[in-house]
């Protein structure tokens, strides 16, 4: 596989020339003093050149390794607790995290380029800083003041690790199913006993102590998703001058045996009457924890992107080497014995498909990042409220649509290589096989899709998209009538997603299987719709400097190669929207 190089030309482009972060940065007041763009940049060199020297190197090998789980401990692969410490001591866990606890205070804008980096040189090492920044989030949002104290500094500079703990053996999307339960102490602690599975880092050997962020029933909660609360479970108990003491009844039954992300160990966790600490309000907890599912949900969209970029870089430089055939329009490299695979429609069809579902994707994570930071930071209270309600709408479309299509490249990618993208030696099995769980874990991509549909478009009826849609059509107003060629299928995408929205709406009021029936294909639309308003963006910003150099020469033909012939995938799935339920309950159960 070719060496990972962090993608900063276009980074660059898409936070200053598309989106004019800089700008939004010097406006708001807690970010004024911390970051402009030229910091923007530093962060991000420094970012590219750590990922790619010490944590790309440890991909390959962790996926051979995998995990080791002896008597209840688990042992990461060969390097990873080195470049833990080297990320934990370079500030980058708590990067974007409240400089009142430690942390950098950091845009979210920047902190999503870095997460991309960091999942495109090891998608399984990077869910351990990713679990505890999102774990940080959780307690800066909802813990009191003496939780924060004792857990965000540790949290942030990477001595700790945080955890998230909600499946249980029988309650995976259905999380009102959920058995754990607490008891409440004397001295204001719980005692807090349960079984989960899947926890993702729920035991290694990179830190002292785990901070596990679990859900929990109290004795008297009703019953269902109403009656959960949230609780921080430390697996060391912590002494009074903050450092871990005694083990707390916190154990690992054992680690799963998966396709993918080997390097990241997926654990049975056994809470025996744990000592535990509520966060937030009784009977809360599954509210608390939207605060960092969300968080989550953005990262893992991320990570669709950031595999999807692995494959590309590799696939690119791979088909400009292979010599296979020669090309339909002649000899192209007389003085091979065949021309590069380069020159072939298809191959060239595949790589501009991953190139333009890359950096659409890189736009579109930036974007509702962006968002997050305006909600996050904004003193004006409409402009707040304006971006939460783009980040409620745009966050299930963030997490499934970037994972659908990271699959999608990584696939294209290893198609690139014919048979050498199946064996092991390449590189792109593996990103196959680590990508997948990404449409799975943080709600599946089909729950996402019934999350934008029904919570976000139907139970605001309407308000939430209405957010995005007048944003675009404003954008469309303003447009230079020279970029017709980009903003005339925006237009026509948006009628039809505009149209499709008010069906949806009529027709889930109707009957609520509706909702579901049209999800999948409606979140699908959304996201193409979305990544051309965005590839819009980046023609228009392109278009200015036409004449300045290859960088804004390919952009223009990327996007050309985006409205030509992968926007039209809307119409498809428009239709597979307007067919409605029927189909799908004209099978008895019986009869599958
Ligand atoms: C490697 C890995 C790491 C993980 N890490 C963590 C972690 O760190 N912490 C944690 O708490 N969990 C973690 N998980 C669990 C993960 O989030 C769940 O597996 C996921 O949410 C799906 O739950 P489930 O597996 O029980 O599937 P189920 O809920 O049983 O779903 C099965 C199928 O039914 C569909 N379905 C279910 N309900 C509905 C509905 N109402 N409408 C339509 N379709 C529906 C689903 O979309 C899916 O296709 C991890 C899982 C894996 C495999």
């Amino acid at each position: 596989m070719a060496d990972y190089q962090a993608p900063l030309r276009d980074m660059r482009f898409v936070l200053e020339e598309v989106l004019d972060a800089p700008a939004q940065w010097a406006r708001l007041p807690a970010l004024a003093g911390v970051v402009d763009g030229d910091t923007a940049l530093a962060v991000l060199a420094e970012a590219g050149k750590l990922t790619a020297a010490s944590i790309a190197p440890l991909n390959r090998s962790g996926d051979e390794e995998g995990c080791h789980w002896q008597d209840g401990a688990v042992r990461t692969p060969a390097g990873f607790v080195a470049a833990w410490r080297a990320w934990a001591e370079g500030g980058w866990v708590g990067v974007c995290g409240d400089p009142a606890y430690g942390g950098m205070g950091m845009p979210k804008a920047l902190g999503a380029q870095i997460e991309e980096m960091l999942n495109s040189a090891n998608l399984a090492f990077a869910l351990y800083p990713m679990l505890t920044a999102g774990a940080c989030l959780e307690l800066s949002a909802h813990a009191g003041e003496e939780l924060k104290t004792r857990y965000l500094p540790r949290l942030y500079s990477g001595e700790w690790a945080g955890v998230m703990c909600l499946t249980e053996p029988h309650a995976g999307t259905d999380l009102g199913l959920i058995r754990s339960r607490a008891e409440p102490q004397a001295d204001g602690s719980y005692r807090l006993s349960g079984n989960k599975i899947f926890i993702t880092g729920g035991e290694q050997d990179l830190t002292d102590n785990i901070v596990h962020l679990v859900l929990a029933r109290l004795p008297d909660a009703p019953s269902g998703s109403r009656g959960i609360s949230l609780f921080l479970v430390p697996k060391r108990l912590v002494n009074a001058d903050g450092s871990p003491g005694a083990r707390n009844a916190v154990h690992c039954g054992s680690i799963e045996h998966k396709m993918g992300i080997k390097g990241a160990s997926t654990c049975v966790m056994n809470y025996d009457g744990a000592s535990a600490w509520l966060v937030g309000e009784p009977h809360k907890g599954l509210a608390a924890m939207f605060t960092m599912m969300n968080y989550e949900r953005l990262a893992v969209g991320i990570q669709g992107l950031a595999a999807g970029e692995r494959s590309y870089q590799s696939a690119a430089a791979y088909a400009r080497e292979r010599l296979q055939s020669r090309a339909p329009h002649g000899t192209q490299a007389p003085e091979q014995i065949a021309d590069p695979i380069i020159v072939h429609p298809d191959v060239r069809r595949m790589l501009l498909t991953m190139k333009a579902l890359t950096e659409g994707g890189r736009a579109f994570s930036s974007y509702v990042a962006l968002q997050l930071d305006a909600a996050k930071f904004s003193e004006d209270p409409l402009e707040r409220q304006r971006a939460e309600g783009l980040v409620a709408l745009l966050t299930p479309v963030a997490k499934a649509f970037l994972t659908d299509l990271g699959l999608e490249v990584c696939v294209l990618g290893q198609q690139v290589f014919g048979g050498h993208g199946y064996i092991r030696e390449w590189g792109q099995e593996q990103l196959v096989r680590d990508v997948r769980i990404t449409q799975i874990y943080e709600g599946t991509n089909g729950i996402q899709a019934l999350d934008l549909a029904g919570r976000k478009l139907v139970a605001s009826d309407g308000a939430l998209y209405r957010l995005f849609s007048d944003e675009v059509h404003a954008f469309l107003d303003a447009a230079d009538p020279a970029l017709a060629e980009f903003t005339a299928p925006l237009a026509a995408a948006l009628d039809n997603l505009d149209g499709l929205s008010v069906w949806l709406l009529e027709q889930g009021l109707r009957d609520p299987r509706e909702i579901g029936a049209a999800s999948v294909e409606y979140l699908q639309v959304f996201g193409y719709t979305v990544y051309a308003y965005l590839w819009a963006r980046m023609a228009a910003a392109a278009w200015g400097r036409k004449d300045e150099g290859d960088f804004y020469a390919a952009k223009l033909a990327t996007a050309r190669f985006y409205f030509a012939r992968l926007l039209p995938r809307i119409h498809s799935l428009s239709a597979a929207v307007r067919a409605g339920s029927a189909t799908l309950y004209g099978l008895d159960a019986a009869l599958f």
